[in-house]
């Protein structure tokens, strides 16, 4: 709230209009759609590679990986790696595009530097200008998290292929301001199997948090990497016109106020005006809304301040009208992003900068409803959370290292107490508050830090839903769903703690040792018979049979993009379609179809939400909300204005001048000790 609310207008004037970077004659001059390609960069065509256009057919996993790599292999503005290796084994490619200095080892490790010290709410004025000038905006290209929901895959390609193979200005503008990563296909298995859900059943784009599928664990570790500021996730659903933000009420509280600002200000409006010069028909709000922190645009969002946004598109039809219209919304986003590029990267390192400064206060954001004529359902009541704690009771340790992993993977600080801290007023989960003194070996998660979203996301003991309508989830607070104990305090406090290691780091004979994590991640080849994917991902014990030897945390956080040509990864499709032909994983590939198919469960759920569709963010049933003008959305100035009393609970003013101090940024250390 500290971020220059009472200018935010003005900001997003800017945003949409013009750029930082190049004069608005020059961007009128190099219109992203009209302008004339040139393909000079000696990059091979999808035909010439796997035998046919792009958007003349869906690529199969096995092509979109060869076509990607063959892009790799063609320019020197483009590396790829295998983010995961699906249930059923396959490689999940994904690319980085950008001029050739920086999509080098060096170039990569710097960016990775930089975004760091843009997220660090606490880097020195000097450190953020000279990473502001230095870093490009981080632009993410995702598809296909629902396997049977193909054409975002294409398009992503066909995205890669432009950003690799031309040299106008509208590529030379896009890279000189940004990198972006293209992950096209996020659910292999079912890509090949025509399924929503990956090989264990699993509908991963509910999956953000808790991370229990290899896709959608692997995809988390590259996003630390390189954190996005656009997240684009493009899928398929059942109605005639195409969907993009801005969003349905509700949206969570807790939601960054550049992204939201960002993705109705600056990405819809770019969609918007090419939309409308094809007569491209579209419709903003219900069904999708922007609450449950599961989803492959909320987590984005909430969890590393991306603009995140789902694209959603009639999988009815051809699959050249889906790739086109799929691909027209990245190619407006990545070209508004990268336009938008200082403004971007300024209100990226403001919005973790005003994270850490309400955590400091204990400050909640409030609810807000943006759409017009929407009551606010539920107020987040006038409390103060400074700090969280979880007990260290031996019998959850389980659930107690899960958690803790979940949080210190999304880059949360967790700390642990050296000495017994005494509250005059801690609130348990589920009971009122009073005095306590909470022992040694007690987690510490303090609010005052760049990740006070997520942490408030993961551990609030009430979701506060700002709008009585949703679209399934409406709690999932982790200590909850895990039955632990622990609490929050509004308290300033300052134990004395020492950081508390990854639940894989131990000691034997003095020596500091590391296993793996207990990430699920099964050979079906090797284990048939395998032990329950619930167990496996409660993690109690780390088996190293279960585990991918390089496993993640901090062990792999300067793992580099090695581009490899051919050799192992060519080998994963044809065993992964020996499987699917194969008995031994046959009987699950037509389970996991039969539940796909399973008839009458949409209805059935449907039936209980009104204005929701169907039992999926995209298997709506129903006739879709009429389009409605996205002037009636609300930009974050307006949450503060619209909600917020004159004077705000605690003396908070309701909508903040741009010239509001920031309050001492130190506090939520504490003191550690050897
Ligand atoms: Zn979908």
């Amino acid at each position: 709230m500290i971020r220059r609310l009472g200018a935010s207008l003005a900001v997003l004037s800017i945003l949409v209009s013009t750029t930082v970077v190049a004069p608005a004659a020059t961007l009128a001059a190099c219109d992203p759609f009209t302008t004339p390609p040139t393909y000079d960069q000696g990059v091979r065509t999808s035909n010439q590679v796997i035998g046919f256009t792009l958007g003349s057919q869906e690529a199969s996993v096995a092509q979109s990986n060869a076509y990607l790599e063959a892009v790799d292999a063609d320019s020197d503005r483009v590396v790829h790696d295998v983010a995961a290796v699906s249930v059923g084994g396959l490689p999940i490619d994904y690319a980085i595009v950008g001029t050739p200095g920086r999509v080098t080892a060096t170039g990569l490790s710097e960016i990775r530097d930089s975004v760091t010290v843009l997220r660090d709410p606490l880097a020195g004025d000097e450190a953020v200008n000279d990473a502001l000038a230095a870093t490009p905006a981080v632009l993410w290209v995702s598809a296909n998290v629902h396997g049977n929901e193909e054409s975002g895959a294409d398009a992503a390609l066909q995205v890669l292929y432009e950003l690799a193979n031309r040299s106008d200005c509208v590529v030379t503008n896009i890279l000189s301001q940004a990198i972006v990563v293209i992950l096209p296909i996020q659910n292999p298995d079912g890509r090949e199997a025509g399924t929503r859900r990956n090989l264990y059943g699993f509908d991963m784009n509910r999956d953000w948090f808790a991370r229990t599928q290899p896709e959608t664990d692997g995809k988390l570790q590259v996003l630390r990497q390189y954190p996005p500021m656009l997240y684009i996730d493009a899928h398929e659903f059942s109605l005639p016109n195409y969907f993009f933000p801005p969003n349905a009420d509700p949206e969570y509280h807790e939601t960054p106020d550049a992204a939201h600002d960002w993705i109705n200000g600056l990405y819809s409006p770019a969609i918007a005006a090419q939309f409308d010069r094809e007569k491209i028909k579209y419709f903003h709000g219900a069904p999708y809304d922007f609450f449950a922190t599961v989803f492959g645009d909320t987590v984005p969002t909430v969890g590393f301040h991306a603009a995140g946004m789902t694209f959603e598109k009639h999988s009815a039809d051809a699959i050249s009208v889906r790739e086109h219209e799929h691909f027209t919304s990245m190619w407006a986003s990545i070209a508004a992003g990268a336009a938008a590029r200082s403004s971007v990267l300024t209100g990226w390192h403001d919005s973790y900068v005003e994270a850490y400064d309400e955590g400091l206060a204990g400050s909640l954001e409030p609810n807000a409803v943006f759409e017009p004529k929407h009551d606010l359902y539920q107020p987040v009541p006038d409390v103060t959370v400074r700090h969280y704690f979880l007990r260290n009771d031996p019998n959850r340790a389980a659930e107690l290292q899960l958690l803790v992993r979940r949080l210190q993977r999304m880059d949360v600080t967790v700390n642990t107490l050296t000495e017994p801290l005494e509250l005059t007023s801690f609130h348990p989960y589920g009971d009122p508050s009073e005095p306590t003194t909470l022992p040694v070996g007690t987690y510490w998660i303090p609010m005052a830090q760049a990740q006070k979203h997520w942490v408030q996301a993961m551990l609030n003991e009430d979701s506060w839903i700002p709008f009585d309508v949703t679209y399934d989830v409406t709690a999932w607070s982790n200590p909850l769903l895990m039955n632990l104990d622990g609490g929050w305090t509004g308290q300033e406090v300052d134990p004395v703690v020492s950081p508390t290691h990854p639940a894989y780091v131990f000691q034997v004979e003095g020596q500091e040792r590391r296993a793996a994590e207990p990430t699920p991640h099964l050979d079906l080849a090797e284990d048939e018979e395998r032990p329950d994917q619930g167990e496996a991902d409660m993690g109690g014990e780390v088996d190293l049979d279960l585990v991918q030897p390089e496993e993640a945390g901090e062990a792999d956080a300067e793992q580099q993009v090695e581009p490899e040509e051919g050799g192992a990864a060519d080998e994963h499709p044809e065993r992964h379609r020996r499987r699917l032909a194969g008995r031994r994983v046959g009987g699950r590939a037509e389970l996991v179809e039969q539940l796909e198919k399973r008839p009458g469960e949409a209805e059935a759920r449907g039936a209980r939400l009104p204005g929701v569709p169907g039992d999926s963010r995209e298997q709506g049933a129903q006739a879709p909300t009429p389009p409605r003008p996205r002037k009636g959305w609300g930009s974050s100035r307006a949450r503060r204005c619209r909600r917020a009393p004159a004077a705000g609970p605690r003396g908070r003013p309701a909508c903040r001048p741009a010239s509001a101090p920031r309050s001492g940024r130190r506090g939520g250390g504490g003191r550690r000790r050897e």
